[in-house]
Formats: structure tokens, C-alpha cells, sequence
């Protein structure tokens, strides 16, 4: 009866540059927020030291992504600083039919791709405080090469311009503000109507309650 377009779970998807606190946010909010599954994509990048295949991401070869991509594995991918990335769409779909809350950690390529097939997913974009921010938060992270760095800074003026696509903006000034406002945003997305009619039907149903208002 539910389909993954409109089902009780909520889709969100959270992008930034390289260096905005992304990654330490969501884990916060999915901390706080069990209930919230993180998608886990595929990715062609090779593992950072701490990463685990799984965990982070299922680490492939080019020519596996590039098959997976072929047969219509992926709900959405792109490439993103000389790597492939792409999000399952099996798992996506079977989530959402669940009725599970989905977050989805994505670039601005990926999520105009959701969009398109679930208009309904909630769209947030992080901002860092400043430029200079920005290239402290990368340097400091010291995960990645210099030349790395220096690409995925040229990049992030490449993804800020994608902001105003985005229904939310979070400014990670403060980490403890940023967090709360990620939590008010996922609050309000599960009260919105369709998600709420789906998750109770029943109520909505005795309560004389109709999807389409006339
Ligand atoms: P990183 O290599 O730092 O883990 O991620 C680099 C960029 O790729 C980030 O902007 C991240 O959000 C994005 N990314 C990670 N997974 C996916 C995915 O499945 N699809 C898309 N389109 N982008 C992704």
C-alpha cells in the first residue's frame, strides 16, 4: 500500500563543503536521534585510516561503481573531488517503505537527483563561519594530502553556490546551536502533513481527515 515516495519516514539530506563540521554534526544528531538511519554509500575513494568498509562507506574499484551505476543501483551519484560516490537505491527505498527516517550525506549533485524523485526530502546545507574557517577546519582534520586540501577548498566555492537550492541553512558557528537547529529542522519535517498522515493513518482516518483537501 505505501510506496517509498509516500511513506511515514522521512528523507533528509545534509550537504557542505569539505571542512563545514558536516560529519561531526550529523553523528551528534543521529546521537540524539537513534531512530534516524544514515545511509552508507559506495564510493571509489580510497579509505582514510580510521574509515572501516561498511561503516563509513563500501569501498569499491572504479569498475565496480561504474557496473553498479549501469545496472541502476543508485538512487543518485556523482563525482565529487576525482571520486565516484552513490547512494543504494534498494536500501533507500526499502527504508522510506519502512517507514524509517533516512539521512542521506551527499553533494549538491546528488541531492538535486533526490529531489527530482522524492520532492518531499528535506534539503539542509551547512555553512561554515567564514572562509578562513573553513581552511583551518581542513588543515586541522589532517586526514587528507595538502594537494587534497587545496582541491577540496577550490571546490567548496563550487558547492556554497548550490546553497540556495537548499530549504535549510545551518551556520556551524557554535557546534551546540548548529546541532539544535539540525535537531529543530528533523522535529518540524516529521510534523509536516504528509508525513504525519502517513504514520497515522488510522487517527486520520476516524478523525475524518483526507490527503487531498478539496
Ligand atoms: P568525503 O570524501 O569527504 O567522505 O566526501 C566528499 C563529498 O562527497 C562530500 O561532499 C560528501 O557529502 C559527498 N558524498 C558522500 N557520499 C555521497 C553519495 O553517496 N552521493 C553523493 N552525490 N555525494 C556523496
Amino acid at each position: 500500500m505505501t510506496d517509498a515516495k509516500h511513506a511515514a519516514g522521512s528523507l533528509f539530506m545534509v550537504v557542505a563543503p569539505s571542512g563545514a563540521g558536516k560529519s561531526t554534526l550529523v553523528n551528534a544528531l543521529l546521537a540524539q536521534e537513534p531512530a534516524i538511519k544514515l545511509s552508507i554509500s559506495y564510493t571509489t575513494r580510497p579509505p582514510r585510516p580510521a574509515e572501516q568498509h561498511g561503516r563509513e562507506y563500501y569501498f569499491t574499484t572504479v569498475d565496480d561503481f561504474l557496473h553498479r551505476r549501469e545496472a541502476g543501483e543508485f538512487l543518485e551519484s556523482a563525482e565529487v573531488h576525482g571520486n565516484y560516490y552513490g547512494t543504494s537505491r534498494l536500501l533507500i527505498e526499502a527504508e522510506m517503505r519502512a517507514g524509517t527516517d533516512v539521512l542521506l550525506e551527499i553533494d549538491w549533485q546528488g541531492a538535486q537527483q533526490v529531489k527530482k524523485q522524492f520532492p518531499n526530502a528535506a534539503g539542509i546545507f551547512i555553512l561554515p563561519p567564514s572562509i578562513t574557517a573553513l581552511e583551518e577546519r581542513l588543515k586541522k582534520r589532517g586526514q587528507d594530502e595538502p594537494h587534497i586540501i587545496t582541491r577540496r577548498l577550490l571546490a567548496a566555492g563550487g558547492e556554497i553556490a548550490h546553497a540556495p537550492e537548499f530549504e535549510y541553512v545551518i551556520i556551524n558557528q557554535e557546534f551546540a546551536t548548529a546541532l539544535s537547529e539540525l535537531t529543530a529542522i528533523v522535529k518540524a519535517t516529521r510534523c509536516r502533513f504528509a508525513q504525519q498522515a502517513a504514520r497515522n493513518a488510522p487517527l486520520f482516518a476516524q478523525l475524518g481527515i483526507h490527503a487531498n483537501p478539496v
